[in-house]
């Protein structure tokens, strides 16, 4: 054979095995060939898809954080700042995650021990008295606001409510060590001239979730519930019960206090910012309820899936997400710090809340 042949004859041979691996993707792809699945994802988005990405698809650039939700500036070398709210009460904050302790005659009351910087509270304690801490108060049992409880010794007493120490109890987690002392309902600390508020109202974020109130200084700890000028972290911050966590941001709204304690963010609150997230609950109950009344289930969905009804419900539940997530956006993308990143979880989230509570 001619040598022009044999290269003519090659790639013929390469042309038709390449044909045959596309028939073969191709008809993978459409029916499952060789025990294989391959979903395809659709080469046409959804009508009226936001232009904030979707979970699972990367960001290029999040929406600039305004300067007023930036916090006060953190020093580097510490890692931390205080807060002094007065009449010996402090916060402690790297400006994501927050806590607080409280000066007495005879020691020092500690509200919470976030993993993050747990190691620098006896320092930042240290910067205004050298009272011991005799007391340990737990908002809740979640890791990131006191799996660093360990670190700071043994602490004689340990504060909190009964499920609480329920939760730790099954968790065995050696850094959070078990209360040795808890209530149900309402508890009062009084040491030397200082003034704690125990109280339980429902199991919203965590349950056994505290609001910890300081009359004296009129501050008001509650943590997960509220986020001062900020979206709320994704879920409606991880809710175990969005419904009973909407609540709880109504009673907090109806609350006489002057600062609140969020837990997380770049500030602490006041009663503007709840009634700015109260407004943004009830606005976006309020869309998501109309994208379900109008959203209709299998519209323009692959006639090849019209049989599987997960498919069906995967379907309308994204034009539901999607349609909150625009009615949404003109309002509240400029007036929620950190909006684009956890609208549609918070979407996904208002729309099953909806369906199924
Ligand atoms: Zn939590």
């Amino acid at each position: 054979m001619a040598k022009h042949s044999i290269a003519k004859l090659a790639r013929m041979t390469l042309v038709l095995v390449g044909l045959s691996i596309l028939a073969t993707a191709a008809h993978a792809q459409s029916s499952g060939a060789n025990g294989k699945q391959s979903g395809t994802a659709s080469v046409e988005p959804y009508p009226n898809m936001p232009s904030i990405p979707p979970i699972g698809v990367k960001t290029g650039k999040y929406f600039d954080v305004p300067v007023t939700e930036q916090g006060p500036a953190i020093d580097p070398a510490k890692g931390y700042r205080l807060q002094d709210f007065g009449g010996g009460l402090y916060m402690i904050t790297d400006n994501q995650i927050q806590s607080m302790f409280m000066v007495y005659d005879r020691g020092v009351v500690v509200m919470d021990a976030p993993q993050s910087f747990a190691s620098s509270i006896r320092k930042a304690i240290a910067e205004v008295t050298d009272k011991p801490i005799t007391h340990l108060v737990y908002s809740h049992s979640h890791g990131d606001h006191i799996g660093g409880a360990k670190t700071l010794g043994n602490i004689p007493v340990i504060i909190a409510h009964a499920e609480t120490l329920r939760l730790l109890k099954r968790d065995a987690d050696p850094n959070r060590p078990l209360p040795t002392v808890t209530f149900t309902d309402k508890y009062t600390l009084q040491v030397g001239g200082q003034t704690l508020e125990l109280s339980y109202h429902g199991p919203g974020h965590d349950p056994g979730n505290i609001f910890i109130y300081a009359p004296k200084q009129r501050v008001l700890m509650a943590i997960d519930l509220v986020f001062p000028g900020w979206m709320p972290w994704r879920r409606f911050a991880v809710a175990q019960d969005v419904v009973d966590a909407f609540a709880r941001v109504e009673d907090i709204r109806k609350m006489d206090w002057d600062i609140i304690v969020g837990g997380h963010v770049t500030r602490v609150g006041t009663h503007a910012d709840v009634e700015r997230q109260s407004e943004f609950y009830r606005d976006i109950k309020q869309a998501a309820a109309t994208a379900l009344a109008t959203t209709k289930v299998g519209e323009g969905i692959n006639p090849l899936d019209k049989d599987n009804p997960w498919a069906l419900f995967d379907d309308f539940i994204d034009r539901v997400a999607l349609q909150c997530v625009n009615t949404l956006t003109p309002k509240w993308s400029t007036r929620l710090a950190g909006f684009d990143v956890f609208i549609w979880d918070q979407c996904y989230t208002m729309e099953q809340t909806l369906r199924i509570d």
